[in-house]
C-alpha cells in the first residue's frame, strides 16, 4: 500500500481522497490476475481487452466520460484522472495505458462531439465495451503536426479519407479512431470506425515496453460526414484542448511509475545486507533515496497544480501542462535510473518490478509533445506573459 499522505494537499476534495483509496485497493485485488494470466509479452491485445473491460466492469472508465453519458462526474475532471493513472500505473503500466487511451481517444468527442456522437460512442467507452483510439501523428508529422498530410475530401454525405497515421496507440484493437485530417478549411477531427472499408492496419509496431502500437492506411475511406466533430478547420483546436486536459496526466502517469520506483528502491535497500550494515545504512545510498524522494514531490506539485488550475479554475493550462509533463516524465526516468542503480544486478534483470518500469517510463517523454517541445510551449507562454 502506497503512501496517500499527498491526498491531505489543499488541491483534492473527499471523493478524490475516496477514488485514490479505493482504486488502490481494486487495483492490487484485481490486476495481478489479468496481466499473470494473460502474460503480456505473449499476448498484448488480449491483456489490453481484458483491461479496458475490467475497468469499465469496476466502474473507473466512467471518469473518462461525462454524466450524461455514464460518466461519474459532470464534466472531465483532471485531478480524478490523474489519480486514476498514478495509481494504475504505480501498479501497472498497461493497465494506465488502457485507461488512458480510452479517456484520450474518446475526449474530443466528450468535449466537442454532439448529442447524437455522444450517445453513439461514450456510454460504450465507460463501460469498456467499445475501445477509442486518437490518430493525429504521420509518419513525416510527429511533433510538427502541422506538416499532415492525410486528407478528408467532402463527397456527398461522406468524407473520403486518404493517408497515413503512425504510432497510434490501440491500433490494431481499436473499435474507432479520432481522426485528425486536413479539409479545404484546414485541419479537422472526426471519427472512424474501424471497420469501415479502406482503413487497414498497415504495420504493427513494436515498442520496448509493449502496448498495442499500429501504423494506419487510410485509401479512400469513405467516412459518414455525420461523424465530423465540431465544424470542418477546427481540428486543431479539437486536438489542443484535448491535450489541454490529457498532457497532464502523462506526468500523472510518469509520476506512478517513480513513486513505485522510489517503494521498490526503499524496500530493497532496508532489506540488503552489505559492509556489516544495510544499504539504506550507506550515506550515499541515502543521498540517493532523498534526491528520489524530492523529484517525486516536486512532480506532485506541479501535476495537481495543473490539474487543480484547470479544474477549479477552468483556465486553459497551457504552461501548467507542459510543466507538469515535462518536469514529472524527465525526473521519473532520473528517479527509475537510481532505483535500478540501488538494486544493482537484480535492477537490470528481467521480471524485476524495477527493470519494467525502465523500458515503461522511456516514451512518456516522447508522445503528447517531447520535452523539447513542453519548453518552447512554456517558452512562448512565459514571452506572451502568461
Ligand atoms: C509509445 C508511443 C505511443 C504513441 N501514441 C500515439 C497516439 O496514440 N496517437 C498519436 O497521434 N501519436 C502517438 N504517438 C506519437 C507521438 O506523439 C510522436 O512520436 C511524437 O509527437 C514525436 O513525433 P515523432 O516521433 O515524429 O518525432 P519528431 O517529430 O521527428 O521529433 C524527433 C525528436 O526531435 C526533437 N524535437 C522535436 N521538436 C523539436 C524542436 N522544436 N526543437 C528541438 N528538438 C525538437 C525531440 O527530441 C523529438 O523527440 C505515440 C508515440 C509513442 C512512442
Amino acid at each position: 500500500m502506497s503512501d496517500h499522505s499527498f491526498l491531505d494537499w489543499p488541491f483534492f476534495e473527499d471523493h478524490h481522497r475516496e477514488l485514490a483509496q479505493k482504486l488502490d485497493v481494486w487495483a492490487s485485488r484485481e490486476l495481478p490476475a489479468i496481466i499473470d494470466a494473460k502474460g503480456i509479452h505473449d499476448n498484448v491485445d488480449a491483456t489490453c481487452r481484458a483491461l479496458v473491460a475490467a475497468l469499465g466492469t469496476g466502474g473507473w472508465l466512467r471518469y473518462c466520460v461525462p454524466a450524461e453519458f455514464g460518466g461519474v462526474l459532470e464534466s472531465l475532471d483532471v485531478r480524478s484522472l490523474c489519480l486514476i493513472r498514478e495509481t494504475l500505473a504505480r501498479h501497472s503500466g498497461l493497465a494506465d495505458f488502457a485507461f488512458a487511451m480510452q479517456g484520450l481517444g474518446s475526449g474530443a468527442i466528450s468535449m466537442f462531439g454532439n448529442a447524437a456522437q455522444k450517445a453513439a460512442y461514450l456510454p460504450a467507452v465507460a463501460a469498456g465495451q467499445k475501445i477509442a483510439a486518437f490518430a493525429l501523428t504521420e509518419p513525416d508529422a510527429g511533433s510538427d503536426a502541422a506538416a499532415m498530410s492525410t486528407q478528408l475530401t467532402r463527397k456527398g454525405d461522406h468524407y473520403l479519407a486518404n493517408g497515413q497515421k503512425t504510432f497510434i496507440s490501440n491500433g490494431g484493437i481499436a473499435d474507432f479512431y479520432t481522426l485528425f485530417a486536413k479539409t479545404d478549411a484546414g485541419v479537422s477531427a472526426i471519427i472512424v470506425d474501424a471497420d469501415t472499408p479502406g482503413l487497414e492496419i498497415a504495420e504493427r509496431i513494436e515498442v520496448i515496453a509493449p502496448h498495442p502500437l499500429a501504423r494506419l492506411r487510410f485509401t479512400d475511406c469513405a467516412i459518414p460526414a455525420d461523424n465530423l466533430l465540431d465544424e470542418e478547420g477546427r481540428g486543431f483546436k479539437v486536438a489542443l484542448s484535448t491535450l489541454d486536459v490529457f498532457r497532464t496526466t502523462v506526468g500523472a502517469a510518469a509520476l506512478g511509475f517513480s513513486r513505485r520506483a522510489l517503494e521498490e528502491a526503499l524496500d530493497y535497500a532496508r532489506g540488503r545486507a552489505m559492509f556489516g550494515a544495510t544499504l539504506s545504512d550507506l550515506p550515499i545510498a541515502q543521498s540517493l533515496l532523498a534526491e528520489m524522494a524530492l523529484d517525486v514531490d516536486a512532480s506532485a506539485l506541479l501535476i495537481y497544480r495543473s490539474a487543480w488550475t484547470k479544474d477549479v479554475k477552468g483556465a486553459r493550462v497551457t504552461r501548467e501542462a507542459a510543466m507538469a509533463k515535462l518536469f514529472a516524465t524527465d525526473q521519473a526516468q532520473s528517479v527509475i535510473d537510481k532505483a535500478v542503480q540501488l538494486l544493482g544486478g537484480l535492477g537490470v534483470t528481467k521480471g524485476q518490478k524495477v527493470e519494467e518500469l525502465y523500458r515503461e517510463v522511456r516514451a512518456l517523454r516522447i508522445y503528447e509533445g517531447a520535452s523539447e517541445v513542453q519548453k518552447i510551449v512554456i517558452a512562448r507562454q512565459l514571452l506572451q506573459g502568461n
